[in-house]
Parts: structure tokens; C-alpha cells; sequence
């Protein structure tokens, strides 16, 4: 937390709003709108019910099919299983981590040619770096298919300056508890199609028509953003910048801790892309470490209280997306075989990066 948040919060309090409405709301939706570049934005109850709303709304039903990055956290496909259609998992490129273009491409013309157009796409953002949303938009515009942006962990990351989230026809922003800022729990889906946030806070809201009595013509869902935690989105709105600066601190620390070991290598931005670094990611080749794997690196952390953990586990080798169509490169199954992610947190100390400097150079000094 910055400081400002309690500030927020007192006035919600003070003014009685305790609700999934209010001034907070209103006024988060617009440090958001400013933020990002979008022209609206509706503040939700978390990324998860911005993905399902947009998906709703894109007409996602049962039997339908919507591509989704593999390599990413299983909250970008659930919604597509929650609508009763199936997940057709696209692999990634080396370069972001993120949905290969070719691929992508590959696996349209293979589903057209099965008899089903997919309904959607969506890439995502790992770890706050951007995919090559050029060449995405270019295959998703060719075949006429909406682009639904996960965005999830790539707040305040950009293209040539355009934030993302504003590339695809809807994007998606978390401000989950782990997220580079939190409300706790929540999330925003932004577009500059105002038609698709009006409609997205209406089903947000139960789907309440507008009558002096409770009358439904469509299902809702519960999906609205409190005003408390809004309260506290508009302090943490105040510290973001600071946020993306420290993060990116701590990968600056990794790149030259790890500098000296052969084997270890950390995603750089292409040219004109701008990453959170949300996470701090490194990819371990054993064949030129000298025998230091991402799991050397992760139990001797281990040993000494430091938690790492393994990159996102990617969908098409989830045991729940089982039998999932799913087209392949290699990539993301080496990423997860050989990727770690090291702490990153906004508020890791020059003393804890140390510490965590000295347990490296201890297992390289042992080979
Ligand atoms: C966190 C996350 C989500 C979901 O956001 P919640 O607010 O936790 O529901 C979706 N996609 C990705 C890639 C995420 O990391």
C-alpha cells in the first residue's frame, strides 16, 4: 500500500458508500480510462468475470470454439469452460513467451477446415511482457475474429507508448492480491466500444432493467466492483508508476547477479516494447549451466527460506483441459521444464536481494 488508500477508504466510510457502487467506483473507472489510453472502462469483481462478461458478449455458447494462449494462468480459459464452449490452445514464440503468430494462424485455417470458426482470440501479457499484438491483430482481422486482450498482469506495459489492454476489441486488467497493484480482489474490463462496458457493468448488476421494480430480460451476474475496494484502487492508482519503477529495479538486480553464469538467460523487451516486469523470470539451459537446472536454483532458495516457483504451468498439459485441441512448437513446454520465477514483490529490500544474490553465487561457486 502507498499511504493514500486509508484516505480513500475513510471517505467511503464516511459517506456511507459500502456497496458495489459509488463515487470510488466512478472515480477509479476514470484513473483507469486516463491511465490506459481506453475510452471506458468498467471496474469488476475481478479479471476472471471481465473474461466471462467479454466472452458473453462476444457470443460465446456451448459447442463454440475460442483460442486462448496456452502458456499462460488458468484463469484466462476457465470462463471459456464456464459458457459450455472449448478451449483451442495456441503454443507461444520465444521472443515475448506469448501466442506465436504463425501458429495462431495455423490453427485457424485448421479449425475452419474442421468445420467450426473460432469465436475468439485471446492472447495474454505473461508476466507484464507484451505479445506481438501487430502480427496477432494482422491473423485475427484476416479472418474477421475479435481479439479479447489478457492484460491481467501487464498493467502499465505498452507498445510504442499504447498501453495494453487498448489493442484488442476488449481488454482485461486484474487487481488481484498478487497483481503489480491490488484492491484486494478485482479487476476492470476496458475498450474503446463504449456500447461493450455500458452492457458489461448491466450484466455486472444482475442485469436490471431499467423499471421502478426488480425486472430481469436476460441472466446477470454479481460481477460489480465494491466502492471499498475501489477506494483502494485510487491509492494504489497514486503508486503504480512506483511499482512498474521497482519491479523493473529487481529485474535490472537479476540481469547482473546472473550476468556472471553461463546458462541463465532473462527475456529482453524487442524494440519499442515497454514491460511491468511484473515477474522476474529466468530460463536455465542445463547443457551450458554446467549442470544447474531451475530446480537446483529453486531447492537451494529453498534452503535458505527463499521462495521461487516454477513458471505458469502451461493449459494444453493441465489435467482439467484434458483432450483440449492444442498447436504446438515446443516453446511453452520448455519454458515450463526450464523457467523459474524469482521473487519480485514491489517491496523486496536491497538486503533481501542480497541475500538471494549470495545463495546464487554459492551454487555456481560449487561447479
Ligand atoms: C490474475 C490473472 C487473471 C485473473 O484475474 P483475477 O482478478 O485473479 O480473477 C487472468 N489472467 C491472467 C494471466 C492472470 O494472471
Amino acid at each position: 500500500m502507498g499511504g493514500t488508500e486509508q484516505k480513500y477508504i475513510n471517505e467511503a466510510f464516511e459517506s456511507n458508500w459500502i456497496a458495489p457502487l459509488g463515487p470510488h467506483v466512478d472515480g477509479f473507472e476514470n484513473d483507469l480510462v486516463t491511465y490506459t489510453g481506453a475510452t471506458h472502462a468498467a471496474a469488476l469483481s475481478s479479471g476472471t468475470a471481465a473474461l466471462h462478461l467479454a466472452l458473453i458478449m462476444l457470443d460465446v455458447k456451448p459447442g463454440d470454439e475460442v483460442i486462448c494462449q496456452s502458456m499462460t494462468f488458468s484463469a484466462s480459459a476457465n470462463p471459456i469452460a464456464y459458457l459450455g464452449a472449448t478451449p483451442v490452445f495456441v503454443d507461444s514464440e520465444e521472443e515475448t513467451w506469448n501466442m506465436c503468430p504463425v501458429l495462431l494462424k495455423e490453427a485457424i485455417n485448421d479449425r475452419i477446415a474442421r468445420g467450426k470458426k473460432p469465436k475468439a482470440i485471446i492472447p495474454v501479457h505473461l508476466y507484464g511482457m507484451p505479445a506481438k499484438m501487430d502480427e496477432i491483430l494482422a491473423v485475427a482481422n484476416e479472418y474477421g475474429i475479435p481479439v479479447l486482450e489478457d492484460a491481467a498482469e501487464a498493467l502499465g506495459s505498452s507498445i510504442n507508448q499504447k498501453a495494453m489492454g487498448t489493442f484488442g476489441l476488449m481488454g482485461v486488467l486484474s487487481f488481484n492480491g498478487n497483481k503489480i497493484i491490488t484492491t484486494s480482489g478485482g479487476g476492470s474490463l476496458i475498450s474503446d466500444d463504449k456500447e461493450y462496458i455500458v452492457k458489461s457493468r448491466f450484466l455486472a448488476t444482475q442485469s436490471r432493467d431499467d423499471a421502478p421494480h426488480y425486472q430481469h430480460s436476460e441472466i446477470g451476474y454479481n460481477y460489480r466492483m465494491s466502492n471499498v475496494c475501489a477506494a483502494i484502487g485510487r491509492g494504489q492508482m497514486e503508486v503504480l508508476n512506483a511499482h512498474i519503477d521497482l519491479r523493473r529495479r529487481n529485474w535490472a538486480f537479476y540481469k547482473d547477479a546472473f550476468a556472471p553464469f553461463d546458462g541463465i538467460s532473462m527475456l529482453e523487451e524487442p524494440e519499442g516494447y515497454f514491460s511491468n516486469r511484473w515477474l522476474s523470470t529466468i530460463l536455465v539451459d542445463p547443457k551450458v549451466s554446467g549442470g544447474v537446472t531451475k530446480e537446483t536454483i529453486r531447492l537451494a532458495l529453498q534452503e535458505d527460506n527463499i521462495e521461487s516457483r516454477p513458471l505458469w504451468k502451461p493449459m494444453h498439459a493441465q489435467p482439467v483441459f484434458n483432450g483440449a485441441p492444442f498447436y504446438r512448437n515446443g516453446v511453452s513446454d520448455k519454458l515450463f521444464q526450464n523457467g523459474l520465477c524469482l521473487p519480485s514483490g514491489s517491496n523486496l529490500t536491497v538486503t533481501e536481494l542480497d541475500r538471494i544474490k549470495k545463495v546464487l553465487a554459492g551454487i555456481f561457486s560449487n561447479r
